[in-house]
């Protein structure tokens, strides 16, 4: 007896945008399910590597009644259970689907059609659709109807062998809408379609198709008869030669591979013959994963064997700092029986991950080198990857991303590349600098940057939270090391002055106790400044941590208590220096209080949270009062 049963509300929604759409690629409704018939394929092959029973002569057959107006498509892989077809077929079961159930409420179905639809899509062109399933796990058969209604049906079926038999009912002709169907029926549309579509399906597409033997009296009939065809070349795209695949035919792949609803940025196509012996074919998509930085999101190439699918995400293939690499990887060399767990042992494997990696980076310093815009838009999408990738491994893999990393500088809008900068650096100077902050304008406006710009030294400008913690790890590049402007020693002023800036510290020196006594424990040192140039007063993060990985740190959720040491400069050569002695000579309490605002004051520029915001306020007040006595 048949049960009838409702469809979730979403798939409710898209069957109704299905059955009303006057989408203009409903012939994709075919792509859709001939791959859903090779990935069943697929998961029934990979059973069958442990379990011979399941091994078969794999293919999709599709038949065609024109008079009744039916399209059959039967493909002999893993087949439903009866619980698969209700979760299944009776909701969006596709993994990717967030974004695409968001969509739905916009109601467009151009865009949903970009999602890939999957098995829906055939309501696009039936008005009813039976699926006659019988599952390789189980004895019985299962009947699944629909008219894409509210509701389907399912009852029990006879059918000897696990498989999947589809079948669509064409729906009507709509002259007044100018909707005919009746090509769906018909060999040279569905030959057309599947060349177009699913000419890379690795299993043979068949069906009967009429040929014509003529005779060599050429005044008789031809001889016609019917066919049993493989439609498709099943020679899977990546085993094509490069020259013989168009920009079209790797796009279209794609994205219906890897579920991408947008051309990819890069396609990286390598053979390796030789010791491993191996094809790859990658993508770096356009837009990243929308959950990409989530946990859940699962990196990984597709594995083949001489073009039999093995697994879906191989992990141990690509390395995290290119997790956003979709694709695959298809080798002669690796054995079909491995489990998962000897794959991951398997030499031969790490050896092409090993390659790959080399080659994916090639490929992106080609990039940078020829196609820079184009990097830029690769590096504003994945380029903080490659920062962790630097960072994490305590910078193991610093020889082989130091060159991709780029950074927008004080003298240039555009990414710089650390070679670049090298190059172009003046003729004095000893050491690469960096600036952390949020904007390049914040920047600029450091009080520490005073002396960098009178020098014309270009600075790194720090965005990213990353950048600081990367930095310490990478250390070095060509033999210069990285300064940031606000801590230690930055190296900017001859040995004279630096020995007059070191007698002068000495001489002041209990005037520059008595400002730190004012800050009791807030600053390890008060000193005079040797990077100050117009500005009065600066803070500066002494030896480890900065004030800048400070804050990303206290951020954290973990909530790290980290802090740095501060040390707070004066310019010895502003009026505030000057003024400063006067007070003290006369009152060495005052200076105190000073110090607490010039303290304050400098947290301020650094966009450091006060400790005691009333405290500071106060002061301000009262300093207001007294000067105007
Ligand atoms: P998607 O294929 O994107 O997951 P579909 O709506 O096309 O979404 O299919 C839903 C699910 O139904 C598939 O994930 C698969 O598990 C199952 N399925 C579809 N077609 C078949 C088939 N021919 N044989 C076995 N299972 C299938």
């Amino acid at each position: 007896m048949a049960k009838t049963k409702q469809f979730k509300t979403e798939s409710q929604k898209l069957l109704h945008l299905m059955i009303n759409s006057i989408y203009t690629h409903k012939e994709i409704f075919l792509r859709e399910l001939i791959s859903n018939a090779s990935d069943a394929i697929d998961k029934r092959h990979y059973l069958a590597l442990t379990n011979a029973e399941l091994m078969t002569d794999y293919s999709i057959l599709i038949e065609l009644d024109e008079k009744k107006r039916l399209l059959t498509i039967t493909d002999n892989g893993i087949g439903f259970t009866e619980e698969e077809l209700v979760s299944n077929l009776g909701t969006i079961a596709r993994s990717g689907s967030k974004e695409f159930k968001e969509g739905i409420d916009n109601a467009d179905i151009e865009i949903i059609g970009q999602f890939g639809v999957g098995f829906y899509s055939a309501f696009m062109v039936a008005k009813k659709v039976t699926v006659i399933s019988k599952s390789v796990n189980s004895e019985k058969a299962f009947k699944w109807v629909s008219t894409g209604s509210a509701t389907y049906t399912i009852s029990d079926a006879d059918k000897e062998d696990a498989g999947t038999i589809i079948t669509l009912e064409l729906r009507d002709n709509d002259e007044e809408n100018e909707e005919n169907y009746d090509e769906y029926v018909t060999e040279y549309k569905i030959k057309d379609l599947v060349k177009k579509y699913s000419d890379y399906v690795r299993y043979p597409i068949q069906m009967d198709v009429t040929k014509y033997d003529y005779p060599e009296d050429k005044k008789k009939e031809p001889i016609v008869y019917k066919e049993l065809d493989t439609l498709n070349s099943l020679i899977p795209l990546w085993k094509k030669n490069k020259t013989e695949i168009t920009e079209e035919e790797y796009t279209e792949f794609y994205k219906h591979q890897f579920n991408d609803y947008t051309e990819p940025l890069k396609v990286i196509h390598t053979k390796v013959e030789g010791a491993t012996t191996y094809t790859s074919l990658l993508f770096i998509p356009k837009k990243a994963p929308f959950d990409l930085y989530s946990e859940k999101y699962e990196k990984g190439l597709q594995l083949y064997s001489r073009g039999v699918f093995i697994m879906d995400k191989n992990k141990d293939l690509i390395p995290d700092y290119f997790r956003f690499v979709k694709g695959l990887v298809d080798s002669s060399d690796l054995s079909l029986n491995l489990s998962r767990e000897m794959l991951q042992k398997d030499k031969q494997l790490k050896k092409i991950a090993s390659t790959i990696e080399k080659k994916i980076k090639s490929e992106l310093e080609k990039m940078q080198k020829n196609d820079r815009e184009q990097y830029n838009e690769f590096y504003k999408i994945y380029g903080i990857n490659l920062k962790y990738g630097m960072y994490e491994g305590y910078g193991i893999n610093k020889e082989l991303l130091q060159d991709l990393i780029m950074f927008k500088t004080t003298k240039s809008d555009d990414y710089v590349t650390l070679k670049e900068y090298v190059e172009k650096i003046q003729k004095d100077q000893k050491h690469i600098y960096y600036a952390t902050g949020k904007t390049k304008e914040t920047i600029l406006a450091l009080p520490q940057m005073d002396l960098l710009k009178e020098k014309d030294y270009e600075v790194l400008l720090f965005l990213d939270d990353i950048d600081e913690f990367m930095i310490n790890i990478l250390m070095k590049y060509e033999d210069l090391d990285f300064k940031s402007v606000a801590q230690g020693d930055l190296d900017l002023i001859d040995k004279s002055e630096n020995k007059k800036l070191d007698k002068l510290n000495k001489e002041k020196s209990s005037l520059l106790e008595a400002l730190k006594e004012g800050l009791e424990d807030k600053v390890s040192e008060v000193k005079l400044s040797k990077r100050l140039k117009d500005s009065p007063v600066c803070l500066v993060s002494g030896e480890g941590l900065t004030m800048e990985m400070e804050k990303v740190l206290q951020n954290m959720p973990t909530g790290q208590d980290a802090k740095a040491t501060k040390i707070l400069e004066i310019n010895p050569n502003h009026d505030l220096f000057k003024t400063l002695e006067k007070v003290y000579e006369n009152d060495a309490e005052k200076v105190k209080e000073y110090a607490k605002i010039l303290y304050n004051q400098a947290l301020l520029i650094e966009g450091i949270p006060l400790d005691n915001p009333v405290e500071f306020s106060n002061l301000m007040v009262k300093l207001i009062i007294e000067s105007n006595k």
